[in-house]
């Protein structure tokens, strides 16, 4: 139990962390923005000096967005979801990029899924970034198969895709912040996700095989009404607190 403690005291260091440093690359980066534009309309000098200068703040404005998504408790807000309905949102939104990649989405969605006490947003971050990964492994198309299943009481999701598959080396530090394998990867994807999975009390595993593709398995508790919530209130403050 004391473990337990230091590990999600640990996490809300981590998260302050975040916060501290998304908002205090964000400020001057928009001045800069701005002030990079007057200067580029009235100066004659190299192009690609601010072709570079772009794509760097573009980097760090990237960083900066991804850190956001673990810094905002204030507009926490949960509730019981059909997750199906958060995933059929992704997809779509999703949709036009695996067209540009050849990548065929198929979706298999459990009829009669119980609901989840989540938060709508991160959960929705999550899917984006596990879809997003699976449509980056397949540069030359491919399929990616999102299913979902009841196991007992928990809702199981399933993103699949016929990608390149991971190393060893690699699954070893996924969720590692700023591990990446991608010439413009930002490696926070997957840190991110791991810890929003973990303040909804959730489990995630991967199964890769390079060459041929990676299985992510994610599992929630569900929840069927609200006097199930609070039979389970230890378990929903934790998970609102981390
Ligand atoms: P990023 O996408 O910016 O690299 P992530 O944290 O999302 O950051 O992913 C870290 C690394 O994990 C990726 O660079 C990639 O090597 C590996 N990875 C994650 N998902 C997959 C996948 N579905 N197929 C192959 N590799 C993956």
């Amino acid at each position: 139990v004391e473990e337990m403690i230091r590990k999600s005291e640990k996490l809300a260091v981590v998260g302050q962390l975040a916060a501290g440093v998304a908002h205090e690359i964000r400020n001057p980066l928009t001045s800069l923005k701005g002030f990079l534009k007057l200067i580029e309309e009235d100066m004659e000098a190299n192009p690609n000096y601010f072709s570079i200068i772009h794509h760097e703040l573009g980097r760090i404005d990237l960083i900066a967005s991804e850190l956001l998504v673990l810094a905002k408790p204030q507009a926490e807000h949960f509730a019981l979801r059909n997750l199906n309905r958060l995933i059929e949102d992704v997809a779509v939104f999703l949709q036009p990029q695996a067209l540009i990649s050849n990548v065929e989405m198929v979706t298999d969605l459990h009829s009669s899924l119980r609901p989840v006490l989540c938060e709508e947003n991160q959960l929705k971050q999550v899917f984006v970034n596990l879809i997003k990964n699976a449509l980056d492994s397949m540069p030359s198309g491919g399929t990616v198969t999102i299913a979902t299943s009841m196991a007992r009481d928990q809702v199981r999701i399933i993103i699949q895709d016929t990608g390149i598959g991971m190393s060893e080396e690699t699954i070893r530090h996924l969720g590692e912040p700023f591990y990446t394998t991608k010439g413009s990867g930002t490696g926070l994807g997957l840190m991110v996700t791991h810890r929003i999975i973990d303040r909804h009390g959730g489990r995630i595993f991967y199964n890769s095989a390079l060459g041929k593709g990676t299985t992510v398995t994610l599992s929630f508790q569900c929840v069927d009404d609200v006097d199930e919530i609070d039979i389970k209130a230890p378990a929903v403050a934790h998970a609102a607190r981390l």
